[in-house]
């Protein structure tokens, strides 16, 4: 077993409470810190003396194995099993985050692993287990083996630290849509983690690099991030500390894992070895493999790889690495293109690059971005822990500690809601900054239509059925009229981790109704509470429990004080007024039975919100009356 320890300080570290940054990645994860002494973002690493000099041993590969007696091996180790046991070993699960069978069915050859496929409507779910025994196996969602990868994490980071870690920071890719985010947020919830944020990783890491730190700062910069699995690149500007993404573009089936695989057909090319040969042989499968990623590494301090595996030589030099991987680096150039096209630059407008991703240790890699940005690329930090150390920033800048910065994301698609022969109409348009709000007036069709269906949608195509449907719910109550007369009004609101909230209300009755989206394909939040309470222990309960707890007893106090000032001043208030407030309280009450924190806080604030207002007038009355015939000298 490698050991654990921390490289970061002696001892345990003192702290009241530690907010982690975590880049749940496609291929590695890992988790940082600020530390508390020197202030400096540090990745936790486990100290494991067998990996190579400058190799990052904070890395947990985002595999998961499972053994066949209930046991999940997380990691390195799983990565043993990748080919040997496929059916067991989930590798990428982050690419099916939020997705259906039908959106991932193009791709399904990919994964080697058995993803179900009974209802291509639902959210794909994994069966682990050796089916060839006949064994019915067990059934997991990718947020549930997502979580697995932040459970993983969290413990070693309360081993290294030697103290309960709960409040985290999570990246996602900046194209990640509102189901994938959510998707994220439940996988953290499952892992016993209260996700306080979730930002892109383009803006961690530029966060990481510094830029922006100084309020003067005002840049324009690419964030070209090469992985295992997936290629993005991100146009963000930054100014007086805002950062603001600007478009965004890439591949997510283009990667380092990729160049091994070329790899592995180049050799066995060279030894006159089929490919269907492979197949039959999966211990060779996996070590001509994992021997192709050794070369691929070496080659980027190297000129020549050579090695031997089961008597066949195995080698391969830089030129003839680079020639492999030379169209799928053209591919890259061509996003980089189109990301400019969409921010409305050109590359000579890039001030800064960031580099970002294991596979951007590739000479060729870098020497290609830095001629077609004509510029030299930002490569001094470990590009493979650049994203966690900006969330662990990120974390810092959320627990108070530096009031310098306000982070502006962007929405990847537009999002919009059908209307009137099944068009989409778009509300936010994609590559708005978030958070956002945006809204507009509809009407009814028929006479004496009491309710209206909205369908939200996320997409750029004209036809909403072409488009992802994120959620729909009715407005209902609507009082009889005229087609025509109702003024409906609807707003969607982005909060800043990219939730969306869409409101709808009737303007003449004030009939209303609002919904987080909770994306279809999600889990709904009694799910994934249900699925918490099982698997969290009761150390992780008792807190959830008492943060419940204290939600509700402000949530009790907030009912009884509107209350009264109902009954107080009923008088002095519209119809409307009293209407709106008695829904708002109606849905706080509601909240109070349920076991969702964040439910009652949303709901004190709605109602806050609406109470605010006429409070306020009539307490200016009241001070107003006071004064009466009192002059002021
Ligand atoms: P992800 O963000 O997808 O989780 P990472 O940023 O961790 O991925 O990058 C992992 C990829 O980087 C792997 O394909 C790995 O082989 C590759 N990689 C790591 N080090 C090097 C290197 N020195 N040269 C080339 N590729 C490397
Ligand atoms: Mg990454």
């Amino acid at each position: 077993m490698a050991k654990i320890g921390i490289n970061i300080a002696t001892g345990s570290l003192q702290q009241e409470e530690i907010i982690v940054g975590i880049d749940l990645g496609t291929t590695n994860s890992l988790i940082a810190i600020i530390h508390p002494e020197t202030r400096q973002a540090v990745a936790l690493k486990e100290h494991n003396s067998s990996l190579p000099a400058g190799q990052a041993g904070s890395l947990v590969p985002s595999i998961i194995h499972f053994d066949g007696n209930g046991n999940i091996i997380v990691g390195e180790e799983a990565k043993q099993y990748l080919i040997t046991e496929p059916h067991n070993t989930i590798f990428s699960a982050k690419r099916l985050m939020g997705k259906s069978y039908n959106d991932i069915k193009n791709n399904s050859s990919f994964f080697t692993y058995k993803i179900i496929d009974d209802n291509t409507e639902s959210l794909v779910k994994i069966q682990v287990g050796n089916l060839s025994t006949g064994q019915a196996g067990k059934f997991y969602s990718p947020v549930e083996l997502s979580s697995f990868i932040l459970k993983e994490l969290k413990q070693r980071a309360e081993h290294i630290l030697k103290t309960p870690v709960i409040k985290a920071v999570v990246t996602v890719p900046a194209y990640f849509n509102d189901a994938q985010r959510q998707a994220t947020r439940d996988a953290g919830k499952l892992a016993g983690l209260d996700v306080l944020r979730i930002i892109n990783e383009p803006t961690a890491a530029s966060l990481a690099y510094g830029i922006g730190l100084h309020k003067e700062d005002h840049k324009t910069i690419a964030v070209y991030d090469l992985g295992g699995g997936t290629f993005d690149i991100s146009i963000l500007r930054i100014s007086n500390g805002i950062f603001e993404v600007l478009s965004t573009n890439g591949d997510t089936y283009l990667g380092g894992d990729d160049f091994d695989n070329a790899i592995v057909k180049f050799w066995l090319q060279q030894l006159s070895i089929n490919e269907d040969e492979l197949k039959n042989n999966k211990e060779f499968a996996q070590a001509i493999r994992l021997k192709a990623e050794e070369a691929k590494k070496h080659l980027s301090a190297n000129e020549m790889f050579s090695d031997n595996l089961n008597q066949h030589e195995l080698k391969i030099s830089k030129t003839e690495f680079e020639e492999l991987i030379c169209p799928s680096i053209d591919k890259t150039i061509t996003a980089c293109k189109n990301a400019l096209k969409d921010a409305q630059l050109t590359a000579a407008d890039i001030e800064v690059i960031v580099m970002v991703g294991g596979s951007t240790r590739i000479p060729f890699v870098k020497k290609t971005i830095s001629d077609f940005f004509g510029k030299e690329v930002n490569d001094s930090m470990n590009p493979e822990e650049v994203v966690a150390l900006g969330a662990a920033l990120q974390a810092d800048i959320l627990a108070g500690n530096n009031k310098e910065f306000l982070l502006l994301d962007i929405t990847p698609l537009s999002l919009g809601i059908e209307t009137r022969g099944g068009l989409m109409d778009v509300l936010i348009p994609r590559n708005s900054k978030i958070p956002t709000k945006a809204s507009r007036q509809y009407t009814t069709q028929v006479n004496g239509q009491s309710g209206i269906k909205i369908s939200v949608f996320q997409g750029e195509r004209d036809i909403v059925k072409d488009n992802r449907k994120l959620a729909e719910f009715n407005l209902t109550n609507i009082p009889g009229m005229p087609a025509g007369l109702p003024k409906v009004e609807i707003s969607f609101l982005i909060n800043a981790d990219g939730i969306l909230i869409v409101k709808a209300k009737e303007l003449r009755s004030g009939a209303e109704q609002s919904i987080e989206v909770q994306p279809q394909y999600g889990l709904t939040d009694q799910q994934v509470e249900k699925m918490l309470l099982e698997s969290i222990t009761h150390a992780k309960d008792d807190i959830a429990t008492r943060a419940l707890l204290e939600a509700r007893t402000e949530g009790e106090q907030l009912l009884e004080t509107t209350e009264k000032f109902i009954q107080k001043n009923s008088k002095k208030l519209s119809p409307e007024e009293l209407v709106t407030t008695a829904e708002a309280m109606q849905a706080l009450q509601l909240a109070l039975t349920m076991e969702d924190k964040d439910l009652v806080h949303s709901k004190i604030e709605e109602l806050n919100n609406l109470s605010r207002p006429y409070a306020e007038r009539i307490m200016d009355e009241a001070v107003s009356k006071a004064m009466k015939g009192k002059a002021i000298s």
